[in-house]
């Protein structure tokens, strides 16, 4: 309890959308190396996340679900150092009080797999055996369905169906190692397949950016003093108005930040006297220790221990990665 008191907590299903972001992430943190999205009804009627991770054992299963239940952070100091996406231990509890939760997982140990249901605040998970090659499986059915004050909220299909996307995509940016796809009402819309060289990243970042940010974009790779700042900035030749082309990852997290924001566009404007929205996928890496993630469960703020130098690295790394394209 101690430790549950030190994590900032929060609810985190808002929508069909932020369900994905959480099961994709859990499928990130479980090693996963193809991950598989199915929505039907924009998400509302069903979600289904498949993984290739390390799986949940027959013991972990009816644990999995409940709450403040993690298998990440052990003790106080590595909640000092983050590595995994996940670590309040909220989301599969959170997820099967206000949906039909199906996890269904193998370890790759046992000849098959085992599944667990969950059926809104009743808690008590059922154990049956269940087939499933070695990974994990969530099935998370009718959304809100005891909780209409919160299905109000929800939009129309198309719009739900639009968010899922978008959270889509920035996840599939934040990973190239990995393969995802993305199915809608038993059709395949998106498959990206793993990209391990820069041409492949490439194509992956056209595919979801499209070609056109690609084409005006500058290759930036800089590493100094164990920072490390790579990506793809566009030129104003790119321009097509697009406020929210901006990705920012901070140790593959996504985030949004105003010392971050302040330094790219102080940078873009210094050479190339240029005030508009810059178009920006860019990650940065460094030390987990300096960097602080448990701010907000679903804001994506982190804190940096020395913002001073972040950004004084990212406005001179980008300062010179534009500089030496400028025509
Ligand atoms: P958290 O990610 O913060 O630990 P969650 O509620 O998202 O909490 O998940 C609870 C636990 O269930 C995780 O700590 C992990 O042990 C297990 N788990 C969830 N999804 C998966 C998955 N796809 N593969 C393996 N283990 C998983
Ligand atoms: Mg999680």
């Amino acid at each position: 309890p101690r430790l549950a008191n030190q994590i900032a907590a929060g609810e985190v299903v808002e929508r069909p959308a932020s369900v994905i972001k959480e099961l994709v992430e859990n499928s990130l943190d479980a090693g996963a190396t193809q991950l598989d999205v199915e929505v039907e009804q924009g998400g509302v009627k069903l979600i289904r996340v498949r993984d290739n991770g390390h799986g949940i054992s027959k013991e972990d299963l009816p644990l999995a679900l409940s709450r403040h239940a993690t298998s990440k952070i052990i003790n106080l100091d590595d909640l000092e150092a983050v590595v995994t996406l996940g670590f309040r231990g909220e989301a599969l509890a959170s997820i099967s009080s206000v949906a039909r939760l199906r996890l269904t997982s193998n370890t790759g140990e046992e000849e098959s797999g085992w599944c667990v249901e969950a059926e809104g605040r009743d808690m008590e998970a059922r154990l049956a055996p269940a087939g499933h090659p070695q990974g994990t499986s969530v099935e998370v059915r009718d959304l809100f369905f005891n909780t209409p004050a919160r299905r109000k909220f929800l939009r129309t299909e198309r719009t739900e169906y639009g968010r899922v996307e978008d959270v889509l995509k920035r996840l599939a940016l934040s990973r190239f190692a990995q393969g995802f796809s993305l199915k809608n009402n038993g059709r395949v819309v998106h498959s990206w397949r793993p990209a391990t060289t820069q041409p492949e990243q490439e194509r992956r970042v056209a595919q979801i950016c499209g070609p056109a940010f690609m084409e005006n974009a500058v290759h930036v790779d800089i590493d100094r003093a164990g920072l490390r700042l790579w990506g793809w900035v566009a030129l104003p030749t790119f321009s097509r108005s697009q406020a929210d082309l901006q990705h920012f990852y901070v140790n593959g997290r996504a985030i949004r930040d105003k010392l971050v924001s302040h330094a790219i566009r102080q940078a873009y404007q210094d050479v190339l006297y240029h005030g508009r929205h810059p178009a920006f996928v860019l990650y940065l890496e460094l030390d987990p220790g300096n960097v602080d993630v448990n701010v907000h469960p679903t804001k994506h703020e982190v804190r940096f221990r020395d913002s001073r130098l972040v950004h004084d690295f990212l406005f001179r790394s980008l300062h010179k990665a534009l500089a030496d394209v400028r025509p």
